[in-house]
């Protein structure tokens, strides 16, 4: 234990309340992760920079 390599399998996606894009992925060792996608990503929502 220590060196493993983690293996990100795909558990599929899902969408929070925000309106983003989550992907759930999780390794054999049972390590889970989720990673967001800013799906408003062509939305004028920030004020002007
Ligand atoms: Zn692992």
């Amino acid at each position: 234990m220590g060196d493993h390599v983690h293996v990100r399998l795909s558990q599929g996606l899902s969408v929070s309340e925000a309106g983003e894009l989550i992907e759930h992925s999780r390794c054999r060792c049972g390590a889970t992760w989720t990673k967001m996608f800013d799906a408003d990503g062509g939305k004028p929502e920030e004020p002007s920079r």
